[in-house]
């Protein structure tokens, strides 16, 4: 049995080398994330090689996710890579600092200043180590260390509570956005946007590059939480980005949070990715903690398209077996929704020809109990609706484009797969897609599925019919008996 969740891995110094990605994609990485707060525009795009050329070894096609650094505030770079702050210590954070020491350390926002008062909360790395400010002397912030410990180059600032007033894409944004349509990327995730617009500016400027990515948007700020709705609406899915957003929110308020983002997403045809810690000691330990395989496996009860690792596989020294270990733990909770089609397939309302037919061979594939659903497509988006219901049956996607095909690594039950283009002839194009099937050994002979199709072939959007066939009853093109 496939596993349906797809697994997000970031990339960093631990899983740069060929070998090491190719053995990722081996154990179950389906996309990779590219953190842009680090590196340049040519080391995205080396990565970018690596990763399609781990793909083409690994066999499997593997989508690539662009992290926009936004405007996280992140401290700068320390001489010797990382310090240690002990409690009720003075350390300052100042932008014009280059290279930090236990004193002080430089800031990537300038501004800050400008947001923060004396009494303020200051939490970095995800709020391991607290700052209270006492006092802001031009560029200058000075801070009594609350709660200490290590902290290293460019980790995040966040103000307890929220409210900072930087806008969601920097300059450097922007030209990040260029060097990811440039790479051809699948997915751009945008930071800490907080309303509609800031997706809406994200896409134009992902258009105007001739990028064709799907837009994440990257729900970490209090204000994203009010403006859920009409984020949605303008993304093509969101990221439960539990770093930021507990710090923002508090932590305790996430997990509902985190389901309630889940459901509205899925509601309105969106993808999700859950984020952050999931595995967070396999860092540093070849196993996961009992409290991490809990997490993992929730995130897939309660119906998220993809689970993220961030740490773990940029920086830990597991990379490998922690994509292994959350493989593993999704399928065993997989196992228990099997089979379930969600109620709320009946209060469905749709009005396109090509969503009527992804209903309609979710509904019957799922009462029938077929082996497979296969989807002839060209966007992926028949795809995309049936895999917004979790009926159980694989969705195998069948695209001669490769965009399509890289974009759909992140849907969950669906399996995208090439085909080496859409023949005229109908018959033709059916045949070969059994042959797909049965070559990857996921249908035999006499196995019920359900296709679908766009007639004439080739259409963009033109899904319009629902066959049921019996593998091996079609025969060979030519054959006339
Ligand atoms: P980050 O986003 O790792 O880029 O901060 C994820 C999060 O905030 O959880
Ligand atoms: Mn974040």
């Amino acid at each position: 049995m496939a596993r349906h969740t797809k697994i997000v891995a970031t990339l960093g110094p631990a899983s740069t080398e060929l070998p090491v990605l190719e053995r990722m994609v081996h154990a179950g990485v389906d996309v990779v994330r590219m953190n842009f707060s680090h590196g340049t525009a040519a080391d995205h795009i080396a990565r970018a090689e690596s990763i399609r050329e781990a793909s083409a070894r690994a066999g499997r096609p593997v989508g690539i996710l662009a992290d926009l650094q936004g405007p996280k505030i992140r401290v700068g770079k320390f001489a010797d890579g990382k310090v240690t702050l002990a409690r009720d210590a003075e350390f300052v954070l100042d932008a014009t600092c280059t290279l930090g020491d236990d004193k002080r350390v430089g800031l990537d926002y300038p501004d800050l200043p400008q947001d923060v008062r004396s009494g303020d909360t200051l939490l970095l790395d995800d709020g391991r180590i607290k700052l209270r400010v006492e006092k802001v002397l031009g560029s200058a912030i000075h801070c009594r260390v609350k709660v200490g410990g290590d902290l290293s180059n460019n980790k995040g600032i966040n103000r307890q509570g929220g409210g900072l007033s930087a806008p969601a894409l920097t300059g450097k944004d922007m030209d990040d956005i260029r060097t990811a349509a440039k790479i051809g990327v699948d997915f751009v995730a945008v930071s800490f946007p907080k309303s509609a617009a800031d997706m809406y500016m994200a896409r134009q400027l992902m258009r105007a590059a001739g990028g064709k990515a799907l837009l994440i948007a990257k729900i970490e700020r209090t204000e994203a939480v009010a403006n859920l709705e009409e984020i949605l609406d303008a993304s093509d899915g969101v990221m439960v980005a539990r770093g930021d957003l507990a710090v923002e929110v508090g932590d305790a308020a996430v997990p509902a949070l985190q389901k309630k983002m889940i459901r509205a997403a899925r509601d309105k045809n969106k993808l999700t990715i859950t984020a952050t810690q999931m595995m967070e000691s396999m860092i540093s330990s070849p196993v996961p903690t009992r409290a991490e395989v809990s997490d993992v496996a929730n995130a897939v009860l309660d119906g998220t398209d993809a689970v993220m690792l961030s740490a773990e596989t940029a920086a830990g020294k597991f990379p490998v077996e922690v994509v292994e270990a959350m493989s593993r733990v999704c399928l065993e909770a997989e196992k228990s929704t099997e089979g379930t089609l969600e109620r709320d397939v009946l209060n469905r309302t749709f009005t396109r020809i090509d969503q009527s037919i992804a209903m309609a061979a979710i509904w019957t594939a799922y009462h029938l109990k077929v082996k497979a659903i296969a989807s002839l497509t060209q966007t992926g988006s028949t795809a995309l609706w049936m895999s917004r219901l979790n009926s159980g049956v694989p969705i195998y996607a069948l695209t001669p484009e490769v965009n399509a095909r890289n974009q759909m690594t992140l849907y969950r039950e669906v399996y995208p797969l090439l085909m080496s283009q859409l023949h005229q002839d109908r018959d033709v194009l059916l045949w070969e897609a059994e042959q797909i099937l049965l070559d990857q050994g996921v249908v035999e002979f006499g196995d019920l599925i359900v296709l679908t199709i766009g007639e004439p072939i080739g259409t963009s959007g033109g899904t319009n019919t629902l066959k049921i066939v019996r593998v091996g009853e079609h025969h060979a093109p030519g054959h006339s008996d």
